[in-house]
């Protein structure tokens, strides 16, 4: 049985009391006995503060980005050493947002995986194609793309750390989510692939998430495919009955 993770990425959204708010109310909605794994990706400034709010709890905690640098003079940036020295468990790497908005590209994604993996943070790497590339039918080669820039160099141990995020761009915060069918087939062609290039072990045990307008409405047929082995949430994790709904997936 591969783990199961339901993970919320905040993106640029809550107060810091709104942050506290959210945070117990999940906790406290959580059924006993969790066989899942459930990432709060909080921004930056909340992290502290949520790690302290999930002990005791079996709430992991995890950062939306990072620099791939670990010091230096880089005003801004927040590094891997910086995030392990609070105990953050995961952090997310190559959202779609920002490689659109930020323009970070494969060899700038790799570096980060890197340094995330250094520091004993589990990445999240997230990758996806835009509609145009769907319409276009090149969904497989982009992804294959991005799965190879981004991963380049990881030995299979390093990837049994790594959680893959398969978001369609054209799902993200549209409302559209891709169909079951439809991600099931993208995440079983990436499962292949790793098997291909990192060996069946790697392949079998990594969990692949599906993420792109998932809500308490359709959690449930998504997760009933073979390969989709839980979820990279934004909008539906900023409300805690929603998210907790997500979480407790049949
Ligand atoms: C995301 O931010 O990774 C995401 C999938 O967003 P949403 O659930 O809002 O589509």
């Amino acid at each position: 049985m591969r783990e199961k993770i339901i993970a919320g990425n905040w993106k640029c959204y809550k107060t810091i009391d709104e942050a506290r708010t959210l945070i117990t109310e999940i906790i406290a909605g959580l059924e006993p006995n969790l066989n899942r794994t459930v990432v709060l990706c909080p921004p930056y400034p909340y992290l502290h503060l949520a790690k302290e709010l999930v002990i005791g709890s079996p709430v992991k905690i995890g950062a939306q980005n990072l620099w791939k640098e670990d010091w230096g003079a880089y005003t801004g940036e927040i590094s891997a050493p910086m995030l392990a020295s609070l105990k953050v468990d995961f952090v997310i790497i190559g959202h779609s947002e920002r490689r659109e908005y930020f323009k970070e590209d494969g060899a700038l994604l790799n570096a980060k995986l890197k340094r995330a993996l250094a520091w004993n943070l589990r990445p999240i790497f997230c990758l996806g194609e835009k509609l145009r590339e769907r319409e276009e039918g090149v969904t497989f080669q982009v992804v294959e793309t991005q799965l190879k820039e981004g991963l380049e160099g990881l030995s299979p141990e390093d990837l049994l750390k790594v959680v893959i995020a398969y978001e369609p761009v054209w799902a993200i915060g549209t409302g559209r989510n891709a169909t079951p069918e439809q991600a099931q087939e993208v995440q079983q062609f990436l499962r292949e692939r790793i098997g291909e290039f990192w060996g069946n072990k790697v392949a079998e045990q990594i969990p692949i998430l599906y993420g792109g307008s998932v809500k308490p409405e359709n959690i449930d047929s998504l997760m009933a495919m073979p390969d989709l082995d839980g979820a990279l949430v934004g909008g539906a994790s900023l409300k805690s009955q929603d998210f907790l709904r997500i979480i407790h997936f049949k």
